[in-house]
């Protein structure tokens, strides 16, 4: 629409599918939103003394790679950090994680399919160190996956 009095356009009544997935023009807008979203949060957390730690995972893969497996390794790797293995049993207690925010994404690119885990972990210390080689240990034993 062109509002005369202003000498511009814009666009109005639009209406959008909200389709994350399969849909590349809401997916920039929700993806926008959620990165927002997840800076409010950390803002908010280091405003109050706390740390924030981002982990992403992700696996080597070759275009020839078996989608689904992958995505069975990866998912096991990532129950096992959360539910089953000494070393992390306790962990949001024991490392004082108050909060944590998880993204599970499939991206598309040149080698095909690229499975990533990312997640926000908001604690009152610093968690880089003790996190690192615990994952990277549980990675490589269930899922033979380099972190
Ligand atoms: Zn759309």
């Amino acid at each position: 629409m062109f509002n005369k009095s202003r000498n511009k356009a814009n666009y109005s009544n639009i209406m959008r599918c909200a389709n994350a997935w399969g849909c590349p023009v809401c997916a920039a807008i929700i993806s926008e939103h959620r990165k927002n979203e997840v800076k409010e949060a950390m803002d908010w957390w280091q405003g109050q003394g706390g740390s924030v730690l981002l982990l992403t995972l992700t696996v080597p893969h070759y275009s020839h790679t078996d989608i689904k497996q992958l995505k069975k390794d990866l998912k096991k790797a990532y129950s096992k950090f959360f539910k089953g293995v000494r070393a992390s049993q306790n962990m949001f207690s024991k490392w004082m994680i108050e909060h944590y925010i998880s993204c599970f994404e499939i991206t598309h690119g040149d080698n095909g399919f690229t499975l990533i885990i990312t997640f926000c972990y908001l604690s009152l210390i610093q968690l880089v160190w003790v996190l690192y080689p615990l994952c990277r240990q549980i990675c490589l034993r269930f899922g033979n996956i380099v972190v």
